[in-house]
């Protein structure tokens, strides 16, 4: 049975991208690095549907994020087996790339980062981390070329990659390695996560401010702020769609904390952030079912439960 320990979800910084685009106008520069997340996520899950079809036992952490040396780094899946741990760097470019030196480039000429380089650093701190925890497994690393149209020229054949077309074989050569892991590789897995930080100095969040934002509750099926309260729920008017009262409110809070983490959770607040869409008073009926009350008489917020 394999075991995925750390399941992969949507990043911070992707899950904000998505909720600032919808809200108000980004920059281009915003736009295209939201099209890039989304992408590179999409790619992921794909390796990850590979990695699914696999009945082999073996423990899977998804999206590390750790420190070592005091230097960050990131893993997009860890993989144990019985006795390598594989580290594996998920790419899904399309298009043509080639290399010149140890320099890489786009089809048009546009150079683009090494990503071996990145490889690299990722195995080197990993391995120090490991041996500080006392773990003398070896490592292998690899960069996943998940996307059909994607090809590199002028790559040496000796490289830590696996490319599209590749890709067939070496899950056939994955599947084929003993993989029993035990209490020892558990341990590992735990400490791992134990250590993995969900911010990041990688994470590269928009710029908004709260003034700026569209207010209102936005449909959870086309997006459209078009909404109006029913009963006991909220109806699209783009769409027509019907959306529970009490979900819809919860998810526009959801994405309120997301977005300012300082501010407080208030009856008036979430108001103001929902348009006025839905009564004060059903706002606060759903805050005091689903939130903690916190504060005194003068002043009340909530947190969540
Ligand atoms: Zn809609």
């Amino acid at each position: 049975m394999k075991k995925i320990i750390k399941p992969r979800v949507e990043s911070i910084e992707l899950v904000v991208y998505r909720i600032v685009k919808r809200r108000m106008v980004v920059s281009i520069e915003e736009s295209k690095h939201l099209t890039r997340l989304e992408k590179g996520f999409e790619g992921e899950l794909l390796f990850d549907e590979r990695i699914d079809k696999s009945s082999k036992e073996w423990l899977i952490l998804n999206d590390l994020q750790l420190k070592s040396n005091n230097t960050e780094f990131q893993i997009d899946s860890f993989l144990i087996t019985q006795k390598t741990i594989f580290l594996f760097e998920i790419k899904n470019y399309e298009g043509d790339y080639y290399i010149e030196g140890d320099k890489w480039y786009y089809t048009n000429g546009t150079e683009i980062q090494n990503p071996l380089t990145q490889l690299e650093r990722s195995e080197f701190l990993i391995r120090r981390l490991l041996q500080e925890l006392g773990y003398s497994m070896p490592v292998e690393s690899f960069i996943i070329y998940i996307n059909p149209d994607f090809h590199l020229y002028n790559a040496p054949r000796n490289l830590p990659i696996v490319y599209p077309t590749q890709l067939n074989r070496f899950f056939e050569k994955l599947n084929n390695i003993p993989t029993k892991v035990t209490e020892y590789h558990k341990r590992l897995a735990k400490k791992l996560i134990s250590l993995h930080k969900d911010e990041s100095t990688f994470t590269k969040l928009p710029k908004y401010s709260y003034e700026e934002l569209q207010k209102g509750i936005m449909c959870v099926f086309c997006y459209s702020f078009d909404i109006i309260a029913i009963k006991r729920a909220v109806k699209c008017k783009s769409c027509d769609k019907i959306e529970d009262k009490t979900i819809a409110i919860i998810r526009s809070v959801d994405e309120y904390v997301l977005l300012f983490p300082d501010r407080k959770i208030t009856t008036n607040d979430i108001y103001e952030w929902c348009n006025g869409i839905v009564s004060k008073k059903s706002i606060q009926r759903i805050l005091i079912k689903n939130f903690i009350l916190k504060g005194n008489a003068k002043s009340t917020y909530y947190i969540r439960k």
